[in-house]
């Protein structure tokens, strides 16, 4: 247990779920609009859809909280989960999926997210490694560019962005909700994780924020992998902002600058009122990536 909090704390978005005890986390759940909700608990926000066809989840964060999340979702329907999807591979977003495929959902990801999943992972910036998956919680339906879901009277359209967090990210869109949840792929509690050993790019976050962006508008209800509820101007903001440090970065990278001459520039400081998490390990593989292109 210990581990896993140590973990969790290193790949969620803000410090405070660093003193995170399952035993105490309590699932919220709110409905975002449509049948649609969103459930908080620890790890990466869930989305729940509920309708006259079968109850659709995004993301299981961890493991222990699968009661509490079964319990919230029996608060909105009786029926049971029948689809979930993963974001991405991490732990603080498919931890739940053994319990889930377990009690009969279908597990749904990208092809890489089953491939990650399926083979002990090395996470170089957190220094941890993650054994192998069990096999109950591999997703056993995978696509490589993306697949719909008719339920519910709504299409859920699922798209796999070019490397963004991961190699492996979906950003699932309810059509006729208009809610786009986009997993780790926009961080709306600090700095986006970007997790290159496995396969992630700043370029990808960027380019994806940008496609959502360009596919939404000032209505639609934007869920983030963590960090609360929100909307495209603060995904714009978001953008802009990595953008900016995307440049700065390169300019220090050409300038032959250190990674501890940059960390003493506080590069990140502007931003640090509004996304106010992970701003070291943001500048950490910010440089290491730029510096290898
Ligand atoms: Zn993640």
């Amino acid at each position: 247990m210990r581990v896993a909090l140590v973990v969790a704390a290193a790949l969620c978005a803000t410090s405070l779920q660093a003193q995170t005890n399952y035993d105490t986390v309590q699932v919220k759940s709110t409905l975002v609009a449509r049948g649609v909700h969103m459930l908080v608990g620890a790890g990466g926000n869930i989305a729940v859809a509920v309708g006259d066809d079968a109850v659709f989840i995004v993301d299981d964060q961890f493991a222990p909280l699968t009661p509490k999340i079964q319990a919230a979702i029996a608060a909105l329907t009786s029926k049971p989960v029948r689809f979930v999807v993963n974001t991405h591979w991490h732990f603080d977003h498919t931890g739940g999926n053994e319990n889930f495929g377990k009690a009969g959902a279908m597990i749904v990801a990208h092809d890489n997210v089953r491939k990650r999943m399926s083979t002990e992972q090395f996470i170089a910036s957190l220094n941890r490694r993650e054994p192998a998956a069990p096999p109950a919680a591999l997703p056993v339906v995978t696509f490589s560019d993306g697949v719909t879901f008719h339920i519910n009277g709504d299409s859920i359209v699922i798209t796999h962005v070019p490397p963004a967090h991961t190699d492996g990210d979906a950003v699932i869109r309810f059509t006729k909700a208009n809610i786009v949840h986009m997993g780790d792929v926009f961080n709306n509690a600090g700095l986006p994780f970007v997790d290159l050993s496995s396969g992630g790019s700043i370029h990808g976050i960027i380019g994806a924020a940008e496609q959502v962006y360009a596919t939404t508008d000032a209505q639609t209800k934007i869920i983030p992998g963590h960090g609360a509820l929100t909307n495209r101007d603060r995904l714009k903001q978001y953008r802009e902002m990595l953008v900016a440090l995307r440049t700065r970065m390169q300019r220090e990278v050409a300038a032959r600058r250190s990674v501890d001459q940059v960390l003493a520039l506080k590069i990140t400081e502007p931003y640090a009122k509004d996304f106010p998490g992970g701003h070291e390990r943001f500048v950490r593989l910010l440089h290491e990536e730029l510096s290898k292109r």
